[in-house]
């Protein structure tokens, strides 16, 4: 999968088109992610020990990680992703960049 938690992504096919946001979660067997704030859908939750909030509450639906692309920190555009080989401390690790303007895409480990 080419995104991960943390990255701030465009939709670009279906219903949701066009919207940004931030992904907060995602299935790698089902190559699905979860955008923040979009493919809302309401869901009718009976009130039942476990149901913090009971009611017609709106959640976000997975999307298909194909639909979106994500939205490069440094240039702001969508991008595809390439990944650079680098040698720390004698170990190879590898970096995302972006393939419009070459800078570093950062792994943002504070959500998900
Ligand atoms: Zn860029």
């Amino acid at each position: 999968m080419h995104v991960r938690s943390g990255d701030n992504v465009l939709v670009i096919a279906g219903r949701e088109r066009g919207k940004t946001g931030q992904i907060t979660r995602v299935f790698p067997k089902e190559e699905r992610v979860i955008v923040s704030g979009v493919n809302l859908v309401k869901r009718h939750l009976k009130a039942r020990p476990g149901v913090a909030q009971a009611g017609i509450i709106e959640k976000e639906a997975p999307l298909h990680a194909s639909n979106v692309m994500i939205l490069c920190p440094s240039c702001n555009k969508p991008t595809r992703i390439g990944h650079r080989v680098y040698e720390e401390a004698g170990t190879k690790r590898k970096e995302r960049v972006c393939k419009r303007c070459g800078e570093v895409i950062p792994v943002n480990r504070n959500v998900g």
